[in-house]
């Protein structure tokens, strides 16, 4: 059983303020994994999350896992210079884009970020745009199919990131004669990982790669970046990651592999994003019309300009009703959104309780790449972003678009200069 982390009354009070459609995020389930997640880690000295912020670019939450510790990685110019705004520097900020404008490596440099470099022409063109730093991370692509066991987790050969096992030693050769003193890896192959063997079979590869590259070049490497890709039951049945199962893992292969070779310093990174949030946030929506015609229709308030990973992906996302927790599902129909599109399905031929006009829907787990991923087609207004204490508190951290938003990038037209 999937249960919503707010109840009707708490959702009902808030509604009289900020009208439905928002996104609302537990704080205390945040920080609650945040620390577990360090824990779980705590055996290796410099190991560090670094949130990836495109999942949700909400200063507010990024400043929880400030707070905690974690630094931030940015994928463009604008999350760069929201890292800059929220007091991140240095160290603090990876820097992992695919195809990298110039404008934006002149600011990681300027911010002295970790720059993870994604191809091995990119180091031509840093360095004629902004310089080579002293450390740098290269991200690796294997290529082939990246199985665990039989199963195939991810498809590298059909990923357009990283650089190629050849690429990597040419790269590391070709940045320590341009003056580089410290690297790390990196590598993302699969995501959305359900199980505990993502993290240490991703491990076993990157491990034993910088093993290698260190024999054949002598580079001094400090940091293994496991990147994102843990994963959160978004069904029911799905199994939640256990995290000190999975930091164990690691932690053997580091034991096999590092140690035995020396490099017994090597601080491990993450750059979770889903993991970090997705069950901490949901999509709150009022049910404001139904439709019997060839299905069942239940027409919120919110729709894929909100979440969109049902529309795009066919994702699963739990849909409890707010009050109704305890009552039979025996509803069956399709809970649609405004677009013209009819690909905007929060759910298909979903069995909820029975709902009337006016229930509140609570939507699950779009707490990362949720509210992120809004957009403005049919003129739709992202929604606001409601934070939740544990004593009942809330506030906004986020207000939603007004018309005026919508026509901001307008104004250059007289019509909408007022
Ligand atoms: C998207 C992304 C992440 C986060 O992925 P999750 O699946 O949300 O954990 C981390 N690193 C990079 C480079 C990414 O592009």
């Amino acid at each position: 059983m999937k249960k919503p982390f707010v109840s009707l009354e708490k959702i009902k009070e808030i509604a009289k303020t900020y009208p439905t459609p928002f996104h609302i995020y537990d704080q205390k389930g945040i920080v609650n994994n945040m620390n577990e997640l360090l824990d779980a880690f705590s055996w290796n000295k410099g190991f560090k999350e670094y949130f990836a912020v495109k999942a949700t670019p909400s200063p507010e939450i990024i400043k929880l896992l400030k707070k905690g510790g974690c630094g931030v990685d940015c994928s463009s110019y604008t999350e760069l210079l929201m890292a800059e705004k929220l007091g991140f520097s240095g160290d603090e900020i990876m820097f992992s884009s695919n195809e990298t404008e110039a404008k934006e490596y002149i600011l990681a440099r300027k911010l002295n970020v970790i720059i993870n470099l994604d191809d091995i022409t990119h180091i031509e063109y840093l360095e004629e745009h902004a310089g080579i730093p002293k450390k740098i991370s290269l991200r690796y692509n294997p290529g082939g199919e990246f199985k665990i066991g039989t199963s195939i987790m991810g498809n590298p050969a059909e990923a357009k990131y990283g650089l190629t096992t050849e690429q990597m030693y040419e790269a590391v050769k070709i940045l320590m004669k341009k003056g580089v003193k410290e690297f790390g890896v990196h590598a993302f192959l699969a995501s959305n990982t359900i199980g505990n063997e993502y993290y240490p079979a991703l491990s076993k590869v990157l491990f034993n790669r910088i093993v290698d590259i260190k024999k054949q070049t002598g580079a001094n490497f400090v940091f293994v970046n496991l990147s994102g890709g843990i994963g959160v039951p978004y069904r029911p049945e799905d199994p939640k990651a256990d995290i000190y199962k999975i930091s164990n893992g690691v932690k053997k292969a580091y034991d096999e592999i590092l140690i035995p070779a020396g490099m017994e310093n090597i601080k491990i990174f993450t750059e979770l994003g889903r993991y970090m949030l997705a069950p901490y946030g949901g999509l709150v929506t009022q049910v404001i019309h139904f439709k019997h015609t060839h299905k069942e229709y239940v027409g919120v308030d919110a729709c894929a300009a909100h979440l969109m990973r049902p529309a795009i992906y066919g994702a699963y996302h739990h849909i409890s009703v707010l009050g109704k927790e305890d009552m039979e599902p025996n509803y069956k129909c399709d809970v649609v959104g405004s677009l013209c599109e009819n690909s905007d399905k929060f759910a298909i031929d979903r069995v909820i309780p029975k709902v009337d006009r006016g229930d509140y829907l609570f939507i699950h787990d779009a707490g990362a790449h949720g509210h992120a991923m809004g957009y403005n087609y049919n003129g739709k207004l992202r929604s606001a972003e409601i934070l939740l204490n544990e004593d009942g508190s809330y506030r906004l951290i986020r207000r939603a678009e007004i018309p005026k938003d919508y026509f901001a990038t307008l104004d250059i037209l007289p019509e909408f200069q007022d």
